[in-house]
């Protein structure tokens, strides 16, 4: 469901920007640099650690997409019209903290489902055959 849009570049020794590339490190490449500006990162910390080294126990990164997010926080007048046409009302609306948490949380059945709430141009109606079919679940669309 979520993309994961990534920034991929390489830097020589000195730590300049190379020209791009073709698949393969430039010449004089020394650095790889891959950033993921639509990813949240999650990390779990001991804080009764007190052995050296790190006290992080594990770290979890999950996309999510920047469309949906952005949605969620400040729809589109074509989105909130679709919203309406679709379900007769308008979708809740998030600060982008809360917004990012539910789309990168959200499994692939209740992502798809966020999205065409939000009257995106991807995504599927919650009960749909395609939601059904779906295999995954979470915690947002099987509570516990
Ligand atoms: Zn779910």
């Amino acid at each position: 469901m979520a993309s994961r849009p990534m920034r991929l570049y390489y830097e020589d020794e000195n730590g300049n920007h190379l020209p791009d590339h073709d698949g393969e490190p430039p010449a004089g490449a020394r650095y790889q640099v891959a950033q993921f500006p639509a990813q949240l990162t999650t990390t779990y910390v001991d804080l009764d650690y007190r052995g050296a080294g790190s006290p992080v126990i594990a770290r979890a990164e999950v996309g999510y997409a920047p469309g949906l997010v952005l949605a969620m926080v400040r729809p589109t007048l074509p989105e909130r019209i679709k919203q309406i046409i679709r379900f007769g009302s308008k979708a809740p609306t998030y600060d982008y903290e809360t917004a990012v948490l539910r789309a990168a949380l959200a499994c692939e059945r209740c992502g798809n489902a966020m999205a065409y709430r939000y009257g995106l141009s991807w995504g599927y109606r919650e009960g749909s055959e395609a939601w059904t079919r779906c295999p995954t679940s979470c915690q947002l669309c099987r509570p516990q």
